[in-house]
């Protein structure tokens, strides 16, 4: 039987290996996208069996949506979860602020469905928090939609602690999405306090924006957003794809890819359930869904934790 986890307290079933889409439409993020490219990722996603697609409305801004939409029509409505985000407001000046009133919430999340061509969406995300909005009050928004049947289940992204705690003051969160990965553990303290309250823990960067997929050499250069991100720069980034290679003989003993190590690795940690990793090639969805299948033995995850520590 396919297996599927719950997200939340919701009714939500999904797939645990999930597509992220901010390569799918994002051209605000990736300089050289393909657009049918993007689809086609979506759609070989959708046959190979993924139910759960990430967008968001800033990505493209909102090409993301649109093209997510164009494909999700093309399939019967309950084969996909589709999950989205808003909080991003772009003023005319260009600058982008946040903004979780609860009006302006609903707003973001209406538009979103005209984009996505849809008339609910499984799973709503506050992307990002303001400074000045409650946040039980911006989840209370979102709990009206799900009462109306609009949404599916309730979602929060980049949260601290404090924030999601204030959020589900009332219970109604199920979802928390934060920056996780092996180089980045953080936020295993956020983890903790997700799995004692039934939310699911999703971390994005999951492979490091490609790191953690083990492909890169050590003189590997970007001209997209990872140009400026911490990860890459010239000297972390050897440390990382030195560490990384590490990492190859678990996956040959396995017969699998560097990333599928990592993925199933997260996918042992408590709350954490469900992965978005992103794809720019057809090839990269394909491979990444067989992480459902690796199970790594205790010397294994001791050997990952102690190369990728968590103060890291
Ligand atoms: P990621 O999942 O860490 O990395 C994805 C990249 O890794 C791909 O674009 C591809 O890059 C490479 N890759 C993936 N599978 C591979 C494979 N099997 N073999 C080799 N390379 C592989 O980074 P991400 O896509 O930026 O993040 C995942 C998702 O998280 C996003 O799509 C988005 O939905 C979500 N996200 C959310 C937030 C938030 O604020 N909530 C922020 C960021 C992202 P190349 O082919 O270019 O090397």
């Amino acid at each position: 039987m396919v297996k599927q986890v719950q997200l939340g307290k919701s009714d939500v079933r999904v797939f645990p290996i999930a597509l992220g889409t901010n390569a799918v439409g994002g051209h605000n993020l990736y300089p050289h996208l393909d657009e049918e490219q993007g689809k086609d990722v979506v759609r070989q996603a959708i046959d190979h069996g993924i139910t759960l697609l990430d967008t968001a409305y800033i990505y493209g801004p909102e090409r993301s949506e649109e093209l997510v939409g164009q494909v999700v029509k093309e399939y019967p409505r309950q084969q996909v979860q589709i999950a989205t985000k808003g909080s991003h407001v772009i003023k005319d000046s260009g600058d982008i602020v946040q903004n979780n009133d609860p009006e302006y919430l609903k707003q973001q999340f209406e538009n979103s469905l005209k984009r996505l061509q849809v008339d609910y969406i499984d799973l709503y995300y506050i992307h990002f928090p303001d400074d000045k909005t409650p946040k039980d009050k911006a989840v209370a928004a979102l709990k009206e939609l799900k009462d109306e049947g609009k949404i599916k289940a309730i979602g929060v992204s980049n949260f601290s602690l404090d924030q999601l705690k204030e959020a589900n003051k009332d219970g109604y969160v199920d979802v928390i999405q934060l920056e996780y990965n092996l180089l980045h553990r953080e936020n295993e303290e956020i983890m903790a306090y997700a799995a004692e309250n039934y939310i699911t823990f999703v971390p994005y960067f999951p492979l490091a924006s490609g790191i953690l997929a083990g492909k890169y050499d050590e003189n590997q250069t970007f001209d997209d957003h990872r140009a400026t991100r911490r990860d890459f720069q010239p000297k972390v980034f050897k440390d990382n794809v030195r560490r990384v290679n590490e990492l190859t003989e678990i996956a040959e003993t396995h017969d699998t890819t560097i990333a599928n190590i990592v993925l199933s690795f997260y996918l042992m940690r408590p709350a954490l359930d469900v992965v978005i990793p992103g794809a720019k090639r057809v090839e990269q969805v394909v491979e990444n869904i067989d992480a459902v299948n690796v199970e790594l033995t205790q010397d294994e995850i001791d050997k990952i934790d102690h190369l990728f520590p968590i103060e890291n």
